[in-house]
C-alpha cells in the first residue's frame, strides 16, 4: 500500500525526522489557511497524488508552458492561484502514464533555501534476505538514470538484522554522501532513524528524493514516497487509514474487499485461478498461445460463491475482456462446490463472452456434470493446454 508524502513526513516525523513544516489541503480556502499559517516568504504547493516526478510534470488542461506539480510560491496569493490551477486538473508524470492523474489534495510546505540535494532509499533487499539502504550524491534527478549513467555514484549499504542497524553503518552512509563535521553526524543519526521506522511500520519501501542539505547547515527530508507490507497491514490501523482508494485502481479495491489477489493487466483474455503459482502458469500459457492475459486473479483456497461471483463481476467489468479462462484445482475446495459457484455466478453476472472451464481435483466428475448440465454454453477443457487453445480459438472466433 501507498500513501501520500505529506502522510510519509508526518509519519517520519514521529521518529524525530526533520521534514519542513506543512498542511494537506483539499481545497483552494484550505491551502490558504495553510500558508498562513507557515512563517513564509516562500512556499511550497505540491500536488498529492501516488506518483513521482510531479515538479518536472505537466497538467494536461494547461498549457505546455503552465508550471508543474510542485511550485514555488513568493507569496499567499502566489499560494492561492496556483492551487486553484492546480486543483481538479490532470498531472501527467514520467511515472502516472499517458493518462495522468487528478489532483484531488495539495501540500502547501515551507519553502527551503537548498544547498545540496542528496538520494536516499531503503528496502526489502531479497538477495541478501536483508534492508538495503541506496545512497548517492546524485539527489532531486531521476535515479534511474544515474544508475544508468554514473552507477559508481550509487552506495548500497546493507544491515544484518542479527546486529541491526550499528554506528558503521551510519558512517558509512556519511561517507558515501560526502559529508563532514555536524552535517555527518546529522546524516548518521538519520540513517539511524530511518532505519527504526522502516522496520517499525513494516514498510516495503521507503524513498528520499531529495534529502537535502539546507543554506543553515541542517538536513531535511525534502521528498518522500512510502510504501507497507500488505500482510503486516493489521498492525498498523494507523497507517491502514491513510490508505486513499481514489488513487487506485477501481478494480483492485474492489478486488481487496472479496480478498481477491487481482491485478489488472493488458491482454483480452480473463482469467480465474486459485493459487498465485497456478495463476502464473496459467497466464504463461495463455502468452504461449498467442494471447494475452487481461488480469492476473487468485481467488485462493477457500473460494466460494460469493467470491467466485464477486471475481467474474470484477472480470467482466473490464472493457478489454473478451473471454475467461476459469482454471481451478479442487484440493480444499471440492470441484463441485467449485462448479456450483461458476454456474451461479455465470447465471448471474449474465456471461456475455466466450468462457472455458477446467477443473481438476477432488470431486471432479461431479463438478463437469454440474457444468454439463448448466444449460449456460461453458465449454470445458481437460487440462491446461487443452484450456489455453480453447479459450484463445474461441475469442479469436468470435471477434
Ligand atoms: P517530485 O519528485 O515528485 O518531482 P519533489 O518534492 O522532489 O517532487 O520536488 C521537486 C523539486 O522541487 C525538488 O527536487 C526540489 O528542488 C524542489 N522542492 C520540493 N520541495 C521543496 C521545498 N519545500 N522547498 C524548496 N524546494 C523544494
Ligand atoms: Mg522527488
Amino acid at each position: 500500500m501507498n500513501i501520500h508524502e505529506y502522510q510519509a513526513k508526518e509519519l517520519l516525523s514521529k521518529f524525530g525526522i526533520g521534514v519542513p513544516t506543512g498542511y494537506p489541503a483539499l481545497t483552494v480556502e484550505e491551502a490558504v489557511e495553510a500558508a498562513k499559517k507557515l512563517p513564509g516568504p516562500l512556499y511550497v504547493v505540491k500536488a498529492q497524488i501516488h506518483a513521482g516526478g510531479r515538479g518536472k510534470g505537466k497538467f494536461k488542461e494547461l498549457g505546455p508552458d503552465a508550471k508543474g506539480g510542485v511550485r514555488l510560491a513568493k507569496s499567499i496569493g502566489d499560494v492561492e492561484s496556483d492551487a486553484r490551477e492546480m486543483l481538479g486538473n490532470t498531472l501527467v508524470t514520467v511515472q502516472t502514464g499517458e493518462a495522468g492523474k487528478q489532483v484531488n489534495r495539495l501540500y502547501v510546505t515551507d519553502g527551503v533555501d537548498i544547498a545540496k540535494e542528496y538520494y536516499l532509499s531503503m528496502l526489502v533487499d531479497r538477495a541478501t534476505g536483508r534492508i538495503a539502504m541506496i545512497v548517492s550524491t546524485e539527489g532531486g534527478m531521476d535515479i534511474e538514470t544515474v544508475a544508468h549513467e554514473t552507477p559508481e555514484k550509487i552506495t548500497t549499504v546493507t544491515i544484518d538484522p542479527a546486529t541491526g542497524f550499528m554506528p558503521h553503518h551510519g558512517r558509512a552512509v556519511a561517507f558515501a554522501l560526502k559529508l563532514e563535521g555536524q552535517l555527518a553526524k546529522a546524516a548518521q543519526k538519520l540513517a539511524k532513524q530511518l532505519y527504526d521506522a522502516f522496520l517499525a511500520l513494516d514498510c516495503a519501501m521507503l524513498e528520499i528524493n531529495p534529502l537535502v542539505e539546507t543554506e543553515g547547515g541542517e538536513l531535511l527530508v525534502l521528498d518522500t514516497k512510502m510504501s507497507f507490507d500488505s500482510n503486516a497491514l493489521y498492525r498498523h490501523p494507523d497507517v491502514e487509514a491513510m490508505r486513499d482508494e481514489t488513487e487506485e485502481d477501481p478494480m483492485e479495491v474492489e478486488a481487496s474487499k472479496y480478498d481477491l489477489a487481482y491485478i489488472k493487466l493488458d491482454g483480452n483474455i480473463g482469467c480465474m485461478v486459485n493459487g498465485a503459482g497456478l495463476a502464473m502458469a496459467t497466464m504463461d500459457i495463455i502468452k504461449l498461445n498467442g494471447a494475452f492475459p487481461a488480469n492476473f486473479l487468485d481467488v485462493g483456497g477457500g473460494a466460494t460463491t460469493e467470491k467466485v461471483t464477486a471475481a467474474f463481476k470484477i472480470i467482466l467489468s473490464d472493457p478489454a475482456v473478451e473471454g475467461i479462462l476459469v482454471n481451478i484445482f479442487g484440493g480444499i475446495m471440492k470441484c463441485d462446490i467449485i462448479a456450483d459457484g461458476i454456474v451461479a455466478a455465470a447465471k448471474e453476472v449474465n456471461l456475455s463472452v466466450p468462457l472455458v472451464v477446467r477443473l481438476e481435483g477432488t470431486n471432479v466428475e461431479k463438478g463437469k456434470e454440474i457444468l454439463a448440465n448448466s444449460g449456460l454454453p461453458i465449454v470445458p477443457a481437460d487440462d491446461l493446454g487443452d484450456a489455453a487453445r480453447k479459450i484463445v480459438s474461441q475469442v479469436k472466433e468470435a471477434a
